[in-house]
């Protein structure tokens, strides 16, 4: 029989500890350490010799997308901040364990060109571009308007909007027919919290660009998709992305009582990138814990 499994236990349900990095954190510091499906995500052969390039791959939702690939037969390019550089060797690690190649290539999404250059380093270090995953994103919490800086707003709107425009740019030149897109967006595009607005508007404008590229990239036989999670415990939330009080019940308020783990999502990633999902476009993945997400 094939495993099942209470979701309300499957994974870690107590409080977290109390735990601060600065941005963007790095995962092996985390207290528990987030399940990326390292050891727990099992493959069927459902993306044999794909090609795919995941921002933000070393660590979270990121890397379970990028290990589930390369375990279901990808080669796989991560991109990350240089400071997240032993996260990438390990995800590097895990790729080249399952039999495939590993392209690390770090930047900061903040600058245009690195984007750009990014797309077409992958493909060509990889010999093309199937599958596209645009999941690198800064979340800062800020609890009072007033003290949103200019900074902080650009840099926000930077990496998790514009990088994803100048990206889908780039990788028209090289996704083919079957081809696949695939965007991290967030309950916050729906269910926005006072303290994350800058954050929760990006993530409703990529609720927007997915929709309105769908009948464009429909026309070259490719799909694109997001994924909205609910909380799910990654680095994100504790270098800036939550007040320290909201970390020990992180995720308890949804009718799972739980945070999600990053594996959680990887099969959805996998689905999305799959021929499976051939009649798929244009599309929002909640996978929230039970917090309903509406369009
Ligand atoms: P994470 O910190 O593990 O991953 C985010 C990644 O973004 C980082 O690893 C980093 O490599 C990348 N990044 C950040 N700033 C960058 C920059 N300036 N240049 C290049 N790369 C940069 O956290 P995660 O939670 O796995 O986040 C992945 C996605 O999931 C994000 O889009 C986030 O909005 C979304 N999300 C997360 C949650 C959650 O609860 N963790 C909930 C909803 C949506
Ligand atoms: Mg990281």
């Amino acid at each position: 029989m094939a495993e099942m499994n209470n979701p309300l236990y499957k994974h870690y349900d107590g409080k977290f500890e109390k735990q601060e990095q600065p941005y963007p954190g790095v995962q092996n510091e985390m207290r528990p350490v987030p399940d990326c499906g390292e050891e727990s995500y099992t493959a069927s052969g459902q993306l044999t010799d794909r090609k795919a390039l995941v921002t933000g791959g070393d660590s979270g939702i990121g890397r379970a997308a990028a290990i589930a690939y390369a375990k279901e037969g990808a080669d796989v390019a991560i991109s990350y901040l240089p400071d997240e550089e032993s996260d990438a060797q390990e995800v590097k690690a895990v790729i080249e364990k399952a039999g495939r190649k590993a392209v690390l290539l770090p930047g900061d999404l903040r600058d245009e060109e690195f984007a750009r250059n990014l797309v077409h380093e992958a493909a060509e270090q990889l010999g093309g571009l199937d599958i596209l995953v645009l999941n690198a994103a800064i979340q800062q919490f800020e609890k009072d308007i007033k003290k949103l800086s200019t900074n902080q707003l650009t840099d926000t709107f930077t990496v998790n909007i514009f990088s994803n425009v100048w990206m889908l740019q780039e990788a028209l030149d090289h996704l083919p027919e079957g081809g696949s897109v695939i965007v991290t967006t967030s309950v916050q595009a729906f269910n926005p919290s006072g303290l994350l607005s800058d954050y929760a508007m990006t993530k409703s404008a990529q609720v927007a660009f997915v929709i309105a590229m769908t009948g464009q990239l429909a026309e070259k036989g490719i799909r694109i998709n997001a994924v909205s999670p609910g909380p799910v415990w990654t680095v994100l939330q504790v270098a800036g992305g939550q007040p320290q009080e909201n970390i020990p019940e992180f995720g308890q308020n949804e009718p799972l009582k739980r945070a999600g783990q990053p594996v959680e999502l990887a099969s959805t990633y996998v689905l999305l990138a799959s021929d499976s999902a051939s009649f798929t476009t244009g599309q929002v993945y909640g996978i929230t814990g039970g917090m309903p997400i509406n369009q």
